[in-house]
């Protein structure tokens, strides 16, 4: 299945918190700690892996602040009967 992740270049973030209302997972929150100009910026908080490479937290963020990395697990998909034909 597809898992994601989300790395924020916080010095970009100015902590306007679309992104944290945005995630359909619920998985961005605004840290408690400051950047150089003075914001909350966003992070991952995402500790069962429910991130699911959605994008719709890049797409909202009017600074570029966040790319959003996916990765495809074949072993999980078969494991889910996602995938069940063989790869070489
Ligand atoms: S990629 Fe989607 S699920 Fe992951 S943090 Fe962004 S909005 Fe949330
Ligand atoms: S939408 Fe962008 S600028 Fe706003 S809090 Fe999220 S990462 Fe920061």
């Amino acid at each position: 299945m597809v898992r994601g992740r989300i790395i924020v270049d916080t010095e970009r973030c100015k902590g306007c918190g679309l992104c944290v209302a945005f995630c359909p997972k619920g998985v961005v929150q605004l840290a408690d700690t400051f950047n150089a100009a003075g914001y909350h910026p966003a992070q991952l908080r995402d500790p069962q892996g429910i991130c699911t490479g959605c994008t719709i937290c890049a797409l909202v963020c009017p600074e570029a602040a966040i790319t959003v990395y996916r990765t495809f697990s074949i072993k999980t998909a078969v494991a889910d009967g996602v995938c069940v034909g063989s790869v070489s």
